[in-house]
This record gives structure tokens, sequence and C-alpha cells, in this order.
């Protein structure tokens, strides 16, 4: 099978240059375009700018070429960005991995949308073992579905700009499902001053925020005598960048449709 013609969006932000590393390390893909920004000072220059090398494709702000002939667009940018690239994917019949967070429901419902058309992989987080991790959730909340309090702390760098992390709304999800509750209802999202008691059926988040940290998830079930805790720590992008690649194939000769990382793991 040929590689994969693989086009980056977003490549000047910290997962754009871990996608293109991934890209140029993977014989199975091959980078065919490279985008970024208008204005961005990337553009114009040759993609190995971040992976110190000549890549041989200038980066540009001009999506549409970019697309021609390719597979696959990889987008982890903002929301914004994300739904120009999706409208460009779905006009150019390109399929689409987005590791993009902090969509609101209008942006989640132009993405189903579109997966009507071209085969799309949305999911919070691309590890693998976040992926596991939320099957574990699923199993844990099951057995302690009477009796723990439910809470989920997450951790990312100084940078990262919404809250809390798609994937810890996703560990939630994940929860709330097995429990039969609706997060939209369950959830609490931080505290502060005179709370009152815990209420026993809530999700409760927590978000830190502070330095160079990749990103770490813990779920607790707190219960009377005993604590269960399922932890995971990313030390570094490149789980999610090789992730979105086995999306991206995983996605190649599918029909259009909208699926997740579970979908891409065979975890469902
Ligand atoms: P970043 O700020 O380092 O990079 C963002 C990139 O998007 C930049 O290259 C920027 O030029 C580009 N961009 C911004 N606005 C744009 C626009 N209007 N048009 C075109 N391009 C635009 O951010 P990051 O840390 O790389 O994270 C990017 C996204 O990926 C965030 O939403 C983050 O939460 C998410 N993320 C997801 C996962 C996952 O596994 N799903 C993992 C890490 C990060």
């Amino acid at each position: 099978m040929s590689a994969l013609r693989t086009v980056v969006a977003g490549v000047s932000g910290r997962m754009g240059r871990a996608l293109l590393e991934a890209v140029a390390a993977d014989p199975g893909c091959v980078l065919h375009g490279a985008l970024d920004r208008s204005g961005s000072t990337a553009v114009g220059q040759d993609a190995g700018i971040y992976t110190g090398g000549h890549a041989g494709v200038a980066i540009s702000d001009q999506t549409a070429p970019a697309l021609a002939d390719a597979d696959v667009l990889v987008d982890f940018t903002r929301p914004e960005a994300t739904l120009a690239y999706l409208d460009a994917c779905r006009k150019a019949g390109v399929n689409l991995v987005i590791g993009t967070t902090g969509f609101d429901p209008a942006g989640k419902a132009a993405i189903e949308a579109a997966a009507q058309h071209i085969g799309i992989v949305l999911a919070p987080n691309f590890s693998v073992g976040v992926n596991l991790l939320m099957q574990l959730a699923e199993t844990a909340a099951r057995v302690l579905n009477e009796g723990y309090d439910i809470e989920i702390v997450e951790a990312h760098h100084r940078h990262k700009v919404d809250a809390p992390s798609g994937t810890a709304l996703g560990i939630g999800q994940s929860v709330a499902g097995a429990l039969g509750r609706d997060l939209k209802t369950c959830a609490v999202y931080g505290r502060e001053g005179v709370t009152g008691e815990r209420q026993p059926d809530t999700i409760g988040f927590a978000t830190v925020r502070g330095g160079d940290i990749v990103g770490d998830h813990t779920l607790l079930f707190a219960g009377i005598g005993e604590r269960v805790e399922l932890t995971h720590k990313a030390s570094s992008r490149a789980t999610f960048a090789q992730g979105a690649l086995r999306a991206a194939k995983w996605l190649q000769g599918r029909g259009p449709g909208l699926y997740d990382m579970r979908d891409v793991l065979g975890l469902k």
C-alpha cells in the first residue's frame, strides 16, 4: 500500500511540530502539505524548519491547494480554524483527524454534519493509554457504582487555553454513561467558598495549570475506608501524534462517518 498523503495543519504549534516529526519518522505516511494560519511567520518556509531537515513541502495558508490529491488532514489547532478546515475537507473529499479541543455545541454539530460526507476521527485524546483508561473507567464505575464519590483531576502546561481538558470531559462522559447519569446535570466544575456538602451523584472536576506538564489525568473513586485512583501521565506529545497517524491510516478506505479513538483501537 502506498504511503498516506498527509497534510498537517497548525505546523507552527506544539502539536503541529510533533505531527511533522511523527510523519517524518513513519514510513506509512508522506508529508503532502503543511498549513498554518495567515500571518504566521512560518508561511512560505520549508516544513523542515521544525524537524531539522528539508521536507520539500512549503508551509502554506492556502487550504484548497494543499488538500488537492491528499488522503487526510490532521488538525490540532483551534476550534475556529478546525471548522474552516472541516468545510474545505468536505468540499475536497479528504478525510480529517481532529485533535483540537474546546468545541461548542454548534461546532460539534458541524462536525457531525460533515461526517455524512467524509471520514472523521474526533478524539479529545489520541494516546492509546488514555483510551484504555477510559475503558477501565467504565469498568470501575460499574463496580464502584454506589457509595463512592467520583472526582477527575487534570493538570496541563501553562499555555493551555481551555478547561477542564477535553480528556477530562471524555473520562467524565465514560463514567456518567456507565452509571446512567447525564454529565450536563451531574458535573461540578471547581469549588469555592461555602459549597455545602458534596452531593453523592455528582462528578467533580478540578484543574491544575503550570509549567510544561504535557497532560496528567486522575480518576478518583473515594469511598468509606478506601479509594481507587486511575492515573495516566503523558510525558511527550509524540504519543498524541503517533495516535493521530494511527487514526489517519485506519480511516483510509473506510466510508464516511464520525469515529473516535476507541473505534480505531477496536475497544468498542
Ligand atoms: P498551539 O497554540 O501550540 O498551536 C496551535 C496552532 O494552531 C498554531 O500553529 C496556530 O498557528 C494554529 N492556529 C491558531 N488559530 C488558527 C487559525 N485561525 N487558522 C489556522 N491555524 C490556526 O496549541 P497546541 O498545544 O499544539 O494544541 C492545539 C490543539 O490541540 C488544542 O485544542 C489542544 O487542546 C489540542 N490537543 C489535543 C490533543 C489530543 O490528543 N486530542 C493533544 C494535545 C493537544
